[in-house]
C-alpha cells in the first residue's frame, strides 16, 4: 500500500532537521519513503490512498515506555493512597482474580485508549501476559511486552511461583510476532519483590534470549531505605551487581536516586521512563529528571498503569514532565518543551528497543506517525510548533494514526478495535473483579 500525505508540516524527531514546512509524505508499505517539498513530482510513485495535510501537524507517534495496560480494568477503584498501601492491600488481592479474558478486553481497551490518544508503541508489564498478547497483536499498535519469571500471589499468603519455563515459551512464542510489531522482554518487577539468587537468575534468561529487561526502579523513599537496610547498597547498585544492567533495561520510576545512580544507568545505558502523573498522584515524588538528561541518560515517559494514572494519555505526560521540573527547582528553563517532545518520541522509541526504525520521521524508517489538527482555538496562533505540541495541544487534537504504514486511526475512528464492544465487555468484567 502507497500513501501520500500532502502539504504538511513536520516535527520530525531529527535533530538534523527538526522541522519540515510544507512537505509530502510518501509511505510505501511499512516505512516513510520519501519526504519532499510539497507538490514534487515523483516518479514511480502512484498512492493508493492520499491523506489532506493542510492545517496539520506530522510527527513521530508517541511511546508510552511503562504502563500496565489491562489496569483499565482497575481504573478509578482504588485511589488517594499510599504505594505500599495501594499495591499490597488494593491491588494485588484484586489482581488475584484476573481471568485470561479480563486481561484480553483489559489490554484491548487500554490500546484503544492509547492510539486515540496518539500513541504508537508502548512498553506494557502485567499478569497473563499470553492473554495481553493475543488482545493487543491484531490492534496494529507497536509494543513491547514483558513477562515475569517469577509470579506472585497474595491469596492466602504471600506466595512466589517459578515459571521461568513459562517464560522462555512466551518469548519463543510472542517475540518478532505481528510483523516484528512485538517484542518481548522479561520483567523484573522490582528489587524489592525478587531475592538476589531471582535477579541474577532473571538477567542471566534475559542474556539466554538475547533480550532486555523491565523493571521497577526506585519509586518510593521507602524503596531506597529498605535496600539500603537489606542490601547496604540502592536499588540502581543491585541491578548492576546481578547483571540486569548486562542487557538493555527499561527502567521505570527512577524517583530516589542520587548522583551515583545516574552514574551507573547513563553507563550501562539503562533508559529511564519518567512517569510523572502516577509519582505525583501516589505522592512518590518527583524524579529528578534534569539532572539525568545533563548526564546523558536517555529519558522517556510513561503514563504506569490506569489504576495509578488514571488515563493512558501521553500528552498530559510530556505536559507536566516539562512542567514539574520548572515548579520543583524554581527554574523555568528546565526541560524545554523541545526535550519534553524528544522524551515523548524519539527517546521512548530508543527505551522500548524500537530506537533503530521508529521515533524519527524520515526517509528510511518505519511509518509509525500521527496527524495533529491543528485548525483549533487552543493552537491558534502556533508560533512556536514544539511549545504547541508541549504546552496546548491535546490528545483529542490527534486525527490520524498510523503504525507500521497501518492506519490505526483516520479522523478519530479506530480502524483496528471494535471500541464499543471493548468498553461492554470491560464493564462487564471489572464489575466481576471489584465486587
Ligand atoms: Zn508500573
Amino acid at each position: 500500500m502507497k500513501i501520500l500525505i500532502e502539504g504538511i508540516d513536520i516535527l520530525t524527531a531529527d535533530p538534523a532537521e527538526e522541522l519540515v514546512r510544507n512537505a509530502d509524505i510518501g509511505i510505501t508499505d511499512d516505512r516513510i519513503a520519501f519526504i519532499v517539498p510539497s507538490g514534487t513530482n515523483v516518479p514511480g510513485f502512484i498512492p493508493d490512498r492520499k491523506i489532506c495535510g493542510k492545517n496539520m501537524l506530522a510527527m513521530p507517534g508517541m511511546v508510552n515506555a511503562h504502563t500496565h495496560c489491562a489496569m483499565t480494568l482497575m481504573r478509578n477503584a482504588a485511589d488517594d493512597l499510599p504505594l505500599h498501601k495501594w499495591l499490597f492491600e488494593k491491588i494485588f488481592p484484586i489482581e488475584d482474580r484476573l481471568t485470561d479474558d479480563a486481561v484480553y478486553w483489559g489490554t484491548r481497551l487500554g490500546a484503544a485508549e492509547m492510539i486515540k490518544s496518539g500513541t504508537t508503541a508502548i512498553a506494557d508489564m502485567y499478569l497473563h501476559m499470553e492473554a495481553a498478547a493475543r488482545g493487543i497483536a491484531d490492534t496494529g499498535i507497536r509494543v513491547n511486552l514483558s513477562k515475569s519469571p517469577l509470579e506472585f500471589h497474595s491469596e492466602g499468603g504471600f506466595k512466589v511461583l517459578d515459571v521461568f519455563d513459562e517464560c522462555r515459551k512466551f518469548f519463543n512464542d510472542w517475540n518478532g510476532e505481528s510483523e516484528g510489531r512485538i517484542k518481548v522482554y522479561i520483567e523484573v518487577h522490582s528489587t524489592y519483590l525478587f531475592d538476589r539468587p531471582s535477579l541474577i537468575r532473571s538477567s542471566e534468561l534475559a542474556k539466554e534470549l538475547g533480550t532486555g529487561i523491565h523493571i521497577h526502579l526506585l519509586e518510593t523513599a521507602r524503596e531506597r531505605k529498605e535496600s539500603f537496610e537489606k542490601h547496604g547498597k540502592s536499588p540502581v547498585g543491585i541491578c548492576a551487581e546481578t547483571g540486569i544492567f548486562d542487557v538493555p533495561v527499561i527502567g521505570a520510576h527512577l524517583v530516589h536516586i542520587d548522583e551515583d545512580d545516574i552514574k551507573i544507568l547513563k553507563q550501562y545505558g539503562v533508559s529511564a521512563v519518567h512517569n510523572p502523573t502516577s509519582n505525583l498522584k501516589l505522592g512518590s515524588g518527583i524524579s529528578p529528571v534534569h539532572e539525568m538528561l545533563k548526564a546523558g541518560v536517555n529519558v522517556a515517559l510513561g503514563t504506569d498503569g490506569t489504576a495509578s494514572n488514571n488515563n493512558l494519555n501521553m500528552f498530559e505526560e510530556m505536559h507536566l514532565a516539562a512542567l514539574i521540573q520548572k515548579g520543583v527547582a524554581q527554574d523555568p528553563e528546565l526541560v524545554t518543551a523541545r526535550q519534553a517532545f524528544m522524551m515523548a518520541t524519539a527517546n521512548g522509541s530508543k527505551a522500548v528497543g524500537f530506537g533503530d526504525e521508529t521515533g524519527v520521521l524520515k526517509p528510511g524508517m518505519k511509518a509509525d506517525l500521527i496527524l495533529l489538527d491543528m485548525d483549533k482555538p487552543h493552537l491558534c496562533p502556533v508560533n512556536d510548533l514544539f511549545s504547541a505540541v508541549v504546552y496546548s495541544a491535546q490528545a483529542s487534537d490527534v486525527d490520524t494514526v498510523i503504525v507500521d504504514g497501518n492506519i490505526l486511526m483516520e479522523k478519530r475512528e479506530l480502524k483496528t478495535i471494535d471500541e464499543e464492544r471493548v468498553m461492554y465487555e470491560v464493564r462487564k468484567h471489572s464489575e466481576l473483579l471489584l465486587k
